[in-house]
């Protein structure tokens, strides 16, 4: 075991995808001239993830065009860029991060940036088999397109939220012949409600989709080690080339568990849990899907796992760790508290929604066309505005409910506000 000492003081940055590279681009836009290490696992340059599920799926972007920045631009960074590098280890005590490298390198840390997201839940028990999918990388996106490549194909999809309502839209516009199963009687109802996830589910029945509703996953068939179908908890299967499983995901804090991370009292349930601040412990930050953090403004920890949030948040976790660096030169720590906003496309609707949509006590939906679907939706917790989606709205109207809720509006001014935006 090496445990080489940086003659520069160095931040070390694990995880090299949005949140990592936009925590690597603020230190050094913030003045930092120390060294930044930038430690991913995969083998890819950072790449973006919402085309993975949309354009690079469907064929109509090659990989190369998922890259966030170009050979010239991250040189330009001056990093330790060590790509294909699994950190294993931290010690908060000692700020030293472990390596699983050839020498299992130790970096000794000035401080330390969680970006490592979240990866995906697969079925109890587990396993793989041919042909049964997930989709997160760039590596799952060519092996599922590859498969969709031949045409003519039967895909299941195992579970009906954003992103097996993604797939299942692609795959549809390719013409194959695709079941959505979900355990509950729409599409996307967990985060945007039942009623619009009725509605949501129209369209893709309207597509051609199948949906299998109210239906739990039980297992897979396999016949010869390749999956052949999805077995419902009902017992019955259904048949396929090829099996999606977009069950959520679970965020990746398993390589920070230890003795150190105990003595330090890191919390890592449901994500590294971050202060306002993005901070775990004193020199260690946490940003995008991997951290739950206190929102001040909302009054309660949230976990976002949005494109967005990640760049947003892994800038704050920079700027945050130099100002506790060195207060002096980067100045106060600044809470972190964005609006959240993510968006999805599926046939040709945009879904944008800014806010907390997900577990409001009140829903007011407002439906302005139904083929093309057109609707704006207000979501509240308590007595105020907490999300709005927009769908197939003009730009100007989704602003005007995106200020419903990037600053704490009554609910039923929100609802009357909600009514002179759109119309109805
Ligand atoms: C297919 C798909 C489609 C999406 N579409 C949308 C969308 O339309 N709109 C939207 O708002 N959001 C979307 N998202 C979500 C969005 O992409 C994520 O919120 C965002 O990518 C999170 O970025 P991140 O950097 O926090 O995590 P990630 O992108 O998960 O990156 C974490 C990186 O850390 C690496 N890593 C993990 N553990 C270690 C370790 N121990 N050592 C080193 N490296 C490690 C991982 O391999 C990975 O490269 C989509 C996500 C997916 C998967």
């Amino acid at each position: 075991m090496s445990a080489p000492q940086a003659s520069r003081p160095r931040i070390a940055v694990v995880g090299a995808a949005a949140a990592g590279l936009a925590a690597a681009e603020g230190l050094r836009r913030l003045g930092w001239d120390g060294e930044i290490s930038l430690v991913g696992d995969e083998p890819h340059p950072p790449y973006d993830r919402p085309p993975l599920s949309k354009q690079v799926l469907s064929g109509t972007w090659e990989p190369e065009r998922t890259a966030l920045r170009d050979a010239d631009q991250l040189a330009a960074l001056g990093l330790d860029l060590r790509l294909g590098t699994r950190a294993v280890a931290y010690d908060p005590a000692h700020r030293a991060l472990t390596l699983d490298d050839a020498g299992r390198t130790v970096l000794r840390c000035a401080g330390v940036i969680v970006a490592t997201g979240v990866v995906p839940r697969t079925l109890p028990g587990g396993d793989t088999a041919e042909g049964l999918h997930v989709l997160r990388t760039l590596d799952d996106a060519l092996a599922l397109r590859e498969r969709l490549a031949v045409s003519g194909r039967r895909l299941a999809v195992v579970g009906s939220g954003v992103l097996g309502a993604e797939a299942a839209a692609v795959a549809r516009a390719l013409g194959h012949d695709v079941t959505l199963i979900g355990t509950e009687d729409t599409v996307m109802g967990r985060v945007l409600g039942p009623e619009v996830g009725r509605l949501l589910a129209d369209v893709h029945r309207a597509h051609g989709v199948t949906l299998r509703t109210g239906q739990a996953v039980t297992g897979i068939r396999r016949e010869a080690g390749r999956a052949t179908g999805a077995v419902l908890a009902d017992g019955t299967v259904v048949e396929a080339d090829d099996v999606l499983l977009a069950v959520g995901s679970v965020p990746a804090v398993d390589w920070l568990r230890g003795p150190g991370a105990e003595a330090a009292g890191l919390d890592l349930s449901d994500g590294l849990r971050c202060d306002e601040y993005c901070a775990a412990a004193p020199g260690l930050y946490g940003a995008g899907d991997v951290a739950r953090w206190y929102h001040p403004v909302l009054g309660r920890e949230v976990r976002i796992e949005h494109r967005m949030n990640a760049g947003e948040q892994g800038l704050a976790a920079a700027r945050n760790l130099l100002s506790e660096l060195d207060p002096e030169r980067f100045g106060e720590r600044r809470p972190f508290t964005p609006v959240p906003y993510f968006w999805s496309d599926q046939y040709d609707m945009k879904l944008q929604a800014h806010g907390v949509p997900a577990g409001a006590d009140r829903i007011e939906v407002r439906v302005l066309g139904k083929d093309p679907l057109r609707l704006a939706a207000l979501y509240g917790t308590g007595e105020r505005a907490t999300g709005i989606l927009a769908l197939g709205l003009p730009p100007r109207q989704t602003r005007s409910l995106r200020a419903l809720v990037a600053v704490p509006t009554p609910w039923p001014e929100a609802v009357t506000r909600l009514t002179e935006t759109v119309g109805t």
